[in-house]
């Protein structure tokens, strides 16, 4: 590979899977092989039919039962990835003025697509240094409070609290859903793509709804704005209460994702889904920390992300090289998010991920920043 060092880590120090990628993550091979089991007669066969429609029943089933939502709740479905749903949101579910706490390049990005949106008065944007994250200002002229659970680009997690005021609270949880806890008391949607926590494909979007979102959703349905078939929310629920999408689904994401529920409920639900995330990370910080030369990125340790690690290294050690011998050893993505811009590495420890090829990572690292001295 180009501009690795030629560094070869002996086999029984390297992680037994060498995916530490913040997204697409680590897909685990029971479920490839699950998906491959159940092709003959799932794969290319109608999405309208009940053999997908009951696929899709399950995984909504799954993450009320993953996530202990209240009553009354729903589960909303459509392709396009979170991305897609920003731009949902900002003709379905903010009425007029949307608040964002702005901390790194996803955060940011739902708080330009609101304020891009002509029938949407200016956003307020809260912005913190990268590395933390600000906290929501109730705000009277505000009816959609738009917090991001983690982080990705930077590694930071926030706890999710519902600010005293009144206005829908709209979580991304891209990176987080299925890794991270949170209290759906304090939140009206919770919505994600499954390509991290629940080590699908990418290109859906699935979103947790409390009454309050629905009412909006449906409320806004009537609203003095266009609103294409495609990025409708009435749509969606509507479809998504059939246990369809408005148009095909990736078959293969939808299975990928049921069988990553079926291994979390199976094992003890997010107990057993966020604890290994909460292993995974202490064993990445505890060692960057005791480490000469790298220090945890994020100072606070409260604001640490369990599903995202991020690791600064002494600036005598290029972090873009240790990734590139890491990748030609078969460890891949450990690059820090580009636009970031620190010497820097950028582990994903999604509940998929082993901790103890976390702790393999560790000493992988060790053995490349040796060799490279
Ligand atoms: C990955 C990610 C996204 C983008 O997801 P897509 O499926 O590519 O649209 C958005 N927000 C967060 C927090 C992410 O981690």
């Amino acid at each position: 590979m180009s501009g690795a060092p030629d560094i070869r880590i002996p086999a029984e120090i390297l992680p037994a899977d060498g995916r530490f990628g913040c997204g697409p993550s680590k897909v685990r091979p029971e479920a490839v092989a699950a998906l491959a089991a159940v092709a003959p007669d799932y794969l290319g066969t109608s999405h309208r039919q009940p053999r997908v429609k009951d696929v899709v029943a399950e995984v909504r089933r799954s993450l009320h039962e993953l996530f202990g939502l209240p009553e009354g709740w729903e589960v909303l479905l459509g392709n396009g990835g979170a991305t897609f749903f920003w731009d949902a949101a900002s003709v379905g579910l903010i009425e007029r003025r949307s608040q964002h706490l702005s901390f790194g390049e996803f955060s940011s990005k739902f708080a330009k697509a609101a304020a891009a949106a002509p029938h949407l008065d200016d956003p307020v944007v809260i912005t913190a240094e990268p590395g933390s994250h600000p906290v929501p200002a109730p705000d009277a002229s505000v009816d959609a409070y738009c917090l991001t659970h983690n982080e990705t680009s930077t590694g930071v997690a926030m706890p999710l609290v519902r600010p005293d005021a009144d206005g829908l609270v709209l979580v991304d949880a891209t990176s987080a859903a299925g890794g991270v806890r949170w209290d759906p008391r304090q939140v009206d949607v919770y919505y994600f793509s499954p390509q991290k926590c629940f080590a699908a494909d990418g290109g859906l979007w699935l979103a947790c709804c409390s009454p309050a979102a629905i009412e909006r959703i449906e409320r806004l349905a009537d609203a003095d704005r266009w609103i294409p078939d495609s990025l409708s929310l009435p749509t969606a629920l509507d479809n998504s209460r059939k246990d369809q999408t408005y148009n095909t689904p990736a078959l293969a994401t939808l299975y990928l994702l049921l069988e990553q529920l079926r291994w979390m409920l199976g094992n003890g639900g997010m107990a057993f889904a966020a604890g290994r995330s909460d292993e995974s990370s202490t064993i990445l910080y505890q060692w960057a920390e005791r480490t000469p030369y790298t220090t945890p990125y994020v100072a606070d340790p409260a604001m640490r992300s369990p599903v995202v690690g991020t690791v600064d290294f002494d600036d005598a050690i290029d972090a873009t090289v240790v990734a590139k011998a890491l990748r030609a050893n078969g460890v891949l993505d450990t690059e820090a998010y580009r636009k970031l811009g620190r010497n820097q590495l950028r582990i994903g420890m999604f509940p998929a991920i082993d901790p103890a090829d976390v702790e393999a990572l560790t000493a992988s690292i060790e053995y490349v920043v040796a060799a490279l001295a």
